[in-house]
């Protein structure tokens, strides 16, 4: 359920739609009938799958409540397509056909459907709300994109409808999609998006899963024959012990079917971050048994039996880092690396290999997976990854076809199963969690508005998840913008020093880095800080986001205005980097206005009047400023001292 705001293709995605057995295909040949199917048109990049119950319900509710008429999709197999978006985006395919998109507003904190004219068209002979019936004569000239002029509407009036809403446009034997827009002067109006002839009918046959299955059984088969073929080319060569890496997702059962096929014992890893569903905690322990695979359940808390201590140190660790973000991600580091590195260490001193449920399709980040990879963290643990190019439909498909039963979570609408505040999670899935596990959502959110209220956010910030990030996307800033939300984090006033910092190479992105907090004085703003940092390189302030990102010869830092900071660098380049940025840091906070820096530059790059001011285009970040600089010298001390109380290594 990852967010992705900007469309990419990590491969090619076909779906097809077989006329005769009115069945999905995943690819053209249908296995039943032998005939070719036809293409369905779908966005890229075409992770398609199955609709849920829980999405089924949501659709219904949505058809419902806007058109008044929903039954259509009773029994019938729905298709999702995610597509880019700032929240859930998904493509409804129905019958071979996009009728639809639903998609979740954050600032309604509700789900919305745009309709296809697939939709309009099965719409227009039953919807007994938002129809709009039209003069015929609508149809001359070209109509798409205009406004629909209020004469050549028979019923109801543009006035009777709602903002935003999309109506089913019903013109003779034509159906379209309009948009209704609010004027300036308070009157409303109906843009067209789109028309088409009223031809989409559905078909009488309602597919089933067992018929899908068996419409693409010669798919499937392909798929695993080249899945296995790759585990046991690799294995045929290897030596080491074999095992599964099972998150209780669907990807990593898939993974462990195939594995299963090629090594009936393997042994199966589970990473248990303290964080996890309890569904997810119980369907793996429970799918182990039953199949009676050897599980090793590996816990951040190290041997507790329980989840609290690790989610109590988790919780421990929000009150120093603020909540993790999707650019600040030190619970991976924690709850993840942490835990499996000293595994596999213990377990396999000699290496293993890992088979892994790892899709190009999931991300950008996963867009580029090999089929054998050396894991960065632990150079002995080879990893495998059979089902890299599947998308969710042949996945789950896969599962279905060998009689086995994915997570019980996915048929409540929940579309990745991984730790349950994940700030990769769609804010759609946060608002699906206050429904679905009401105690995990207000025991977060209670966390959550302690730190907004340190660092002065206010409560729209935890709700239309802007926490989810340190450095927003555009399209947040715009809405953050238009809705006069400040997302500047202030840390509180704090006379003590503090650092914390976690480091290590990240299992969610593969770069070292190190993510820090800095508790110091605030006797300057930030945007004094920032410009001090230039000393150390080349500079991009974003005031609105109270971020300054530093880029180095060695390395990049990012430092924001509540004291966090991140670096992404070498090893010891990066605690190098750690170092300097903190100490500039302080140095501005402790500057006593002596000027003895000014003297000592001889390229006249600072300046100090109320802070410390530095000309990019001069400064060639030699350091020389920093010499007899009574405050540099403080801030050199403090951070020596920081670092021998554990804060450095
Ligand atoms: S030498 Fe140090 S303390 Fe003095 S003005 Fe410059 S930065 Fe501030
Ligand atoms: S002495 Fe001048 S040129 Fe050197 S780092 Fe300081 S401000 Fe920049
Ligand atoms: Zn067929």
């Amino acid at each position: 359920m990852r967010e992705f705001s900007r469309t990419f293709s990590p491969g090619t995605s076909e779906l097809f739609w077989c006329e005769k057995c009115m069945l999905p295909l995943l690819s053209a040949n249908c296995s039943i009938c032998n005939s070719i199917g036809s293409r369905v048109p779908i966005s890229p990049p075409g992770d398609v799958r199955l609709c849920s119950r829980g999405g089924r319900e949501l659709l219904r509710e949505l058809f419902e409540e806007n058109y008044g008429y929903a039954h259509f999709l009773d029994g019938r197999m729905i298709l999702l397509n995610k597509i880019a978006g700032i929240d859930r985006r998904d493509q409804v395919i129905l019958d071979g056909s996009h009728i639809a998109t639903v998609w979740f507003d954050i600032t309604a904190s509700c789900h919305k459907l745009d309709l296809e004219t697939a939709g309009a068209s099965l719409l227009s002979g039953h919807a007994k709300k938002n129809i709009v019936v039209c003069h015929d004569s609508l149809l001359k000239g070209h109509i798409k994109g205009k406004w629909l002029a209020r004469d050549l509407i028979i019923s109801p009036s543009a006035d009777d409808l709602n903002e935003g809403e999309n109506v089913v446009l019903k013109i003779g034997k034509f159906a379209g999609v309009g948009v209704v827009r609010q004027r300036a002067d308070g009157s409303k109006s109906i843009r067209i998006k789109d028309v088409t002839q009223r031809d989409f009918q559905l078909g009488d046959h309602k597919s089933t899963l067992q018929e899908t299955i068996l419409a693409n059984e010669s798919h499937l088969k392909g798929l695993e024959k080249t899945a296995l073929g790759e585990i046991k080319d690799y294995l045929s060569r290897s030596r080491l012990p074999v095992n599964v890496s099972f998150s209780g997702g669907k990807d990593s059962l898939a993974s462990l079917i195939l594995g299963r096929k090629v090594l009936t014992r393997i042994e199966v890893l589970f990473i248990n971050t303290g964080l996890e569903f309890p569904e997810t905690v119980e369907y793996v322990r429970e799918f182990c048994r039953s199949q009676k695979l050897r599980l090793h359940e590996i816990k951040a808390d190290g041997n507790s039996s329980e989840n609290s201590l690790a989610e109590g140190s988790f919780f421990a660790n929000v009150q120093n880092f603020g909540p993790p973000a999707k650019d600040f991600r030190w619970c991976c580091k924690t709850n993840k690396l942490g835990p499996m590195t000293s595994f596999l260490e213990q377990q396999y001193p000699k290496g293993c290999v890992t088979i892994e449920g790892r899709r190009i399709y999931e991300s950008f980040n996963r867009s580029t997976i090999k089929a054998v990879e050396r894991n960065p963290y632990v150079p002995t643990q080879t990893t495998l990854a059979p089902i890299r190019n599947w998308r969710a439909l042949e996945v789950m498909l896969y599962i279905y076809w060998n009689k086995m039963e994915p997570n019980p979570l996915y048929e409540e609408d929940f579309e990745r199963i991984g730790c349950w505040l994940c700030p990769a999670s769609l804010q759609s899935e946060f608002a699906h969690l206050k429904k679905s596990h009401p105690k995990l959502h207000s025991q977060w959110t209670r966390h959550l508005r302690a730190w907004a209220e340190a660092n002065h956010l206010e409560d729209r910030y935890i709700d239309w998840g802007f926490w989810r990030w340190k450095r927003h996307p555009p399209k947040m800033i715009e809405i953050a913008a238009d809705n006069k939300i400040d997302l500047q984090a202030r840390g509180r006033e704090s006379k003590e020093i503090a650092l914390h910092a976690v480091r290590g190479r990240s299992p969610c992105g593969l770069e070292y880095s190190i993510e820090a907090t800095l508790t110091a004085p605030q006797n300057h703003p930030f945007q004094g800080v920032a410009g001090a940092l230039s000393m150390l390189g080349q500079v991009k302030y974003a005031e609105d986001l109270g971020a300054v990102v530093i880029k180095t010869d060695y390395g990049r830092a990012t430092a924001f205005a509540n004291g966090h900071i991140m670096i992404t660098a070498g090893k010891s380049e990066a605690e190098e980097l750690l170092r300097r940025v903190s100490e500039t840091i302080l140095r501005v906070q402790m500057c006593t206005r002596c000027r003895i820096c000014m003297k000592n530059c001889d390229q006249g790059a600072i300046t100090v009047n109320d802070t410390i001011t530095i000309d990019e285009e001069r400064c060639n970040h030699c350091g020389k400023c920093a010499e007899g600089c009574i405050a540099a010298d403080q801030a050199a001390k403090i951070f020596r001292r920081l670092s021998k109380k554990g804060a450095a290594p």
